[in-house]
């Protein structure tokens, strides 16, 4: 049974100013799901609506953004929660830390640059769930922090005593202390170096292997999905263009948005450039109708500006939306 179901999901903003109502279509008819025990990618470059379906999953939706269509149900241990629905109460209470955390980009927004870490953990654990004894909770915490192979001392630092990569590690840590069904890991390792940031991915694939729930990794770079996701989804304005397992993704891209992602990997020893697309991203408040990705897609033909593509299924887990695929496929 799936973790989470999205179906159909179109999250839009909002907005009126002076009489003039502006809609922008973040999200529009995207359908997924997560499963029990895996890492699945979620790629694309910036105002693809990655941003948006974090807040959508997590359950942080606030006016102007709000789910239009769709539904966002997930099968928690201790029930189901649908998003378009949930109080923040609930949420509050039964969701959020316990059932879904969230790793974001940048450490520092997580770690209170006032507190030492112990105390930031504190905070956490006493809104949650309450801490009836002190001196269990500072040894609960010790063992959680070294199992994830943090030294005990690093709680009694403040966060900028601490390198770029050991606080995305506290930041992991915190995220893993109720052990969720869920981590939401938003561009984790952005701000770090190439080292530093093998050594976090590392971590967030041992915690998952070792307690076997779900990671939504969000990130624009596809090395990343290709050496942690197991499933990967592409979106482009908004829209989910193609996923499949990573094996397949990155060995047969059909979309011609992924052949395009995939084919600007550096690849060790190739010296020749790699072409870039061109053009940019439309403005998802005035989208291109049609395929969202025609006025760049180097394979457009004209139904494309006129024709929303389908989802097909390609068989194993694999589905893409491009009219080419379909004709393919018939
Ligand atoms: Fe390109 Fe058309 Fe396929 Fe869109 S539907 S990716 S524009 S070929």
């Amino acid at each position: 049974m799936a973790l989470l179901e999205v179906k159909e999901l179109k999250a839009y903003y909002k907005t009126e100013m002076y009489g003039i109502s502006r809609i922008v279509r973040a999200i529009d008819e995207v359908s997924l799901d997560l499963q029990p025990n895996e890492i699945y990618g979620v790629a694309g470059e910036s105002s693809c609506g990655k941003t948006t379906l974090i807040k959508v999953l997590s359950g942080t939706i606030k006016p102007p953004l709000k789910i239009y269509e769709g539904s966002v149900n997930y099968q928690f241990k201790h029930g189901n929660v649908d998003m378009a629905k949930v109080s923040n109460e609930e949420l509050q209470k039964n969701v959020r830390w316990k059932e879904i955390s969230y790793v974001m980009q940048g450490s520092m927004s997580v770690l209170n640059p006032v507190r030492k870490i112990i105390k930031t953990f504190e905070d956490i654990i006493s809104t949650h769930e309450g801490i009836s004894n002190h001196k269990e909770f500072v040894e609960r915490i010790k063992d959680h922090v070294k199992k994830l192979g943090l030294p005990p001392d690093v709680l009694y630092s403040y966060p900028h005593e601490l390198s770029g990569g050991m606080r995305q590690r506290v930041a992991i840590a915190m995220a893993t202390v109720f052990h969720p069904s869920l981590i939401i890991a938003d561009e984790p390792t952005t701000a770090l170096d190439v080292v530093v940031q093998r050594g976090v991915l590392q971590l967030l694939k041992e915690i998952q292997a070792e307690s076997k729930n779900t990671v939504l990794l969000v990130t624009h770079d596809m090395a990343v999905h290709a050496n942690v996701a197991d499933r990967v989804g592409i979106m482009y304005a908004g829209r989910l263009m193609e996923e499949a397992p990573s094996e397949i993704i990155f060995k047969r891209p059909r979309h011609p948005y992924t052949r395009h992602l995939i084919s600007s990997l550096p690849v060790i020893g190739d010296k020749s450039g790699k072409s870039s697309l061109e053009g940019t991203p439309p403005n998802l408040a005035n989208p291109p109708e049609g395929c969202r990705f025609h006025p760049r897609c180097p394979v457009a033909e004209e139904a494309c500006k006129t024709k929303v593509p389908a989802m097909r299924d390609l068989g194993g887990g694999h589905r893409a939306a491009c009219h080419l695929i379909q004709g393919a496929q018939q």
